[in-house]
């Protein structure tokens, strides 16, 4: 029988968005860790695959199933919510939880990614409760477990519910895959690549020993006290409270070094979209042009007829908004092109898992080090790379 299955979707293809666990019939499915801590699709037993190809027509990254490019340029807006409270626990001007808030009022389920209890992870859930909502701000800077939400939501559709799906690119397009339903609204982040869950629990593990203390509380967008530079604040459960620059920490670190193959050639870049909306961080924000708010400005693009719906609600008294005139792109690589893998990621993934995170990290610097110590002017330069790396992706 000829194979039309998900093995012929390369490893380093794989977004590991889980659709095609939640769409095999026979649930034979199951999505397994390698070694830098992402899933990837196992079928077991093979023997009992009928070759529906029902896996295959979920993946997003299936050849037939990437959307066209837009063709036109889209209509960018800045954003930011006036409670201050509000727009410092989110990410950056609480787009995001603004989206929430107006669908929770007009009866609309909604679609978010929360860390679980213990923060050694996150996940996604479907819920119309705003208690949720509270715990979807802030990025999660990891790939989030699925739980079957795709058939979740399509059930909830199929109800006549209608659902707001807020989510990573690749897992916006799987979930459209899942249902085209007029009554699911889509909104994907700009992205450029999460990290693994098994790097984040093995970075919160670690700390907890260094402690001797349970990690209660954990943010990687703590705004201390403005948005930038990314700050982490982790409290503990002895009261003791940590906050640093998010990039000098071991789960910064190994948020640059450890992505999944796929990210480095990202099919959802520079107008290839699913989704209605696309937001992020409005890095070109300036205050000249009166588009900038120290605690924080979302951007907004708007993809589809139904997001230019969604853009006009927007606005109310609760709000500054206003169009931001084709500058995001600009100062926002992520939104066009994938970031490249950086040298050293197969070594720190092994160092990682043989000795810890922390020991991967201290080698980075002393491979760095002693790599360039002949060579300051090549040093110099590459030290200038990778400060110009950091500094687009914040
Ligand atoms: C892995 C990752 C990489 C990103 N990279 C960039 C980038 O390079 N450039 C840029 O401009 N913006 C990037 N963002 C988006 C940015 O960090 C903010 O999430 C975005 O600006 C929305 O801010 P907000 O204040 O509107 O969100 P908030 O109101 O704080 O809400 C946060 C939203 O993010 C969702 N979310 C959080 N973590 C995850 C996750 N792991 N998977 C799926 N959804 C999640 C929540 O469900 C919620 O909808 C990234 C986000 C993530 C998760």
């Amino acid at each position: 029988m000829e194979v039309n299955n998900i093995t012929l979707i390369k490893y380093k293809k794989c977004c590991g968005c889980e659709a095609c666990a939640g769409a095999c019939p026979l649930s034979l499915i199951e999505m397994k860790h390698d070694d830098a801590g992402f899933l990837y699709p196992q079928i077991i037993k093979i023997e009992e695959c009928v070759n529906c190809g029902l896996c295959l027509k979920k993946c997003p990254v299936s050849k037939d199933n990437i959307p066209s490019k837009l063709n036109q340029r889209r209509k960018e807006l800045f954003f930011w919510v006036k409670d201050r409270d509000e727009l410092l626990s989110s990410s950056s001007g609480g787009l995001a939880t603004h989206l929430y808030r107006k669908s929770l009022e007009g009866g609309v389920y909604i679609v978010g990614v929360q860390y679980t209890d213990d923060f050694m992870g996150a996940q996604y859930i479907l819920t119309n409760d705003a208690k949720n909502m509270e715990r979807f701000k802030g990025s999660k800077y990891i790939q989030a477990c699925k739980n079957d939400i795709y058939n979740q939501v399509k059930k909830m559709l199929n109800s006549g519910s209608e659902v707001l799906f807020i989510g990573l690119p690749c897992e916006v397009a799987a979930m459209k895959l899942f249902s085209d339903s007029e009554k699911l609204y889509t909104c994907e982040l700009v992205c450029h690549g999460p990290t693994s869950s098994k790097v984040l629990s093995r970075y919160i593990s670690h700390l907890e020993e260094r402690q001797k203390a349970t990690v209660v509380s954990y943010t990687s967008r703590f705004k201390n006290p403005h948005w930038k530079p990314l700050n982490s604040r982790i409290i503990y459960d002895n009261g003791i409270t940590r906050t640093q620059i998010f990039a000098d920490t071991e789960l910064g670190k190994a948020f640059q070094m450890v992505k999944r193959y796929s990210c480095y050639h990202c099919e959802y870049k520079n107008g290839v979209t699913a989704a209605d909306l696309t937001i992020g961080d409005f890095h070109a924000a300036n205050s000249q042009r009166g588009d900038y708010n120290p605690d924080g400005v979302s951007i907004c693009l708007v993809n589809t007829q139904r997001g230019q719906k969604i853009s006009q609600s927007l606005a109310d008294d609760d709000v500054v908004t206003g169009v931001a005139d084709h500058v995001a792109a600009m100062a926002n690589r992520a939104l066009v092109e994938s970031l490249p893998k950086l040298p050293g990621r197969e070594r720190f993934i092994r160092i990682m898992k043989q000795n810890g995170l922390d020991v991967a990290c201290k080698d980075v610097i002393v491979v760095t080090v002693l790599k360039y110590r002949r060579y300051p002017h090549r040093a110099r330069s590459r030290i200038r790379r990778i400060l110009r790396r950091i500094r687009a992706t914040r």
